[in-house]
């Protein structure tokens, strides 16, 4: 190790663009703090301009945005909703918050979004709702799963928490849903710490969605001048994000391209770096397939036993570098369990999510550390692989 630099590579790091200062305070001394004031309503626009999306709202949280979409689509007690295991627990909370009940769907082996040839068996009488989710920013297969629920007349809610920035066939991935929730959570792309957006593609559920976001009220009538008071008329929550936060929002969504190509940088890098291994078969890597355009969220490797992962996790971490593994699967959870899940029911989520592990990704990770990082992992691997030279 004599001459080597040691360096610490961090799972993941929050990117500043450096106009989130200017901004903030800029936010603070406009004294309108809440929600729905000037910064909101430049990301909502520039959002917007960017991607095509229908209305935007921006929303405290990802969790936030899947929980108003919940009620918007007016999920009810025993309503059945399609959704991978393979997620975060907020995807299965927008629903059992309701009290409606999750049916867990196997995925794809290679992108570990949900399968979407396997969705039609789960359909029954009680189904409403589909919510897939964008695994490491790579937009799941949303044409045929719209085309599914077309047939099936069903909701489709989109959980792109972390695909924002990615494109399916030409269009944004909240572009195509009838709901889709973004996530501006620190470990996301685009961030503001804790934030989030619902964007809404039906044009018929807008005026509902303004009485859900200010707590079931119609006060976006009074403050359209349409009525002098307002009244308590819905279901609703505080589904707003504060100003001082989407000021800091806004200026990353203004450089949101140059955060793209940073991270663009560090999967071409593992893809070159893990291509030799994926030839022989002994790990998988995320297949992105040409019609997607990925916003460079994360990257993950699938080792072809548990043991192997372990030790590179554990090898790695010995260099200063932080691997993580992915999601349990929330079928063989605690809470999965609870509604009647065993492991052994979703054979394929709990093997390949047993030996999946998350590479560190962050911009900054583009312009110091890659190199340190990659070194790292070439030396573990080639010592798993008992690779010599
Ligand atoms: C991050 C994430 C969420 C939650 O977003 P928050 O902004 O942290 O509430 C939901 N679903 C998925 C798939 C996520 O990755």
């Amino acid at each position: 190790m004599f001459g080597k630099k040691t360096m610490k590579i961090l799972f993941n790091k929050p990117y500043l663009t450096g106009n989130e200062e200017n901004n903030i305070l800029n936010a603070l001394k406009n004294k309108q703090h809440c929600g729905n004031h000037k910064f909101g309503k430049l990301c909502i626009e520039l959002m917007k301009e960017k991607h095509i999306l229908g209305d935007v709202f921006l929303v405290p949280s990802g969790t936030a945005a899947l929980e108003m979409g919940a009620l918007l689509a007016n999920l009810e007690a025993d309503d059945e909703v399609i959704l991978p295991s393979y997620t975060f627990s907020s995807t299965a909370n927008a629903i059992v918050l309701r009290g409606a009940k999750p049916i867990f769907c196997e995925v794809d082996t290679d992108t570990m979004n949900i399968d979407y040839n396997k969705i039609e068996n789960l359909i029954t009488s009680r189904t409403k709702m589909i919510v897939p989710i964008d695994y490491a920013g790579i937009p799941c297969i949303i044409d045929k799963i719209m085309e599914i629920a077309k047939k099936h007349n069903l909701i489709v809610m989109h959980d792109t928490a972390q695909s924002y920035g990615s494109y399916y066939k030409g269009k944004a991935t909240g572009a195509w849903a009838d709901l889709a929730a973004y996530s501006f959570h620190e470990t996301k792309n685009i961030t503001c710490g804790e934030g989030g957006a619902l964007v809404i593609n039906r044009t018929e559920w807008i005026e509902r969605a303004n009485f859900l976001q200010e707590k079931g009220t119609d006060r976006s009538l009074v403050l359209n001048g349409v009525k002098s008071k307002y009244h308590w008329v819905d279901y609703g929550s505080s589904f707003l994000l504060a100003d001082i936060l989407a000021a800091h929002l806004y200026a990353q969504i203004e450089n949101e391209k140059e955060i793209k190509e940073k991270r663009s940088k560090i999967t071409e890098a593992y893809n070159i770096l893990l291509q030799p291994y994926v030839a022989k078969g002994v790990l998988r890597i995320p297949k992105v397939e040409s019609y997607m355009e990925i916003n460079h969220h994360a990257f993950w490797i699938i080792f072809d036993t548990q043991n192997n992962k372990e030790m590179f996790i554990n090898l790695l971490r010995e260099r200063n570098v932080y691997a993580y593994i992915g999601y349990m699967p929330l079928h063989s959870s605690p809470m999965g369990k609870k509604f009647g899940y065993i492991a052994k029911d979703l054979p394929i989520t709990e093997e390949l999510g047993n030996k999946l592990v998350r590479l560190p990704f962050y911009a900054d990770l583009a312009d110091e550390g890659l190199n340190y990082c990659l070194d790292a992992m070439s030396d573990v691997l080639k010592v798993i692989y008992s690779v010599t030279g």
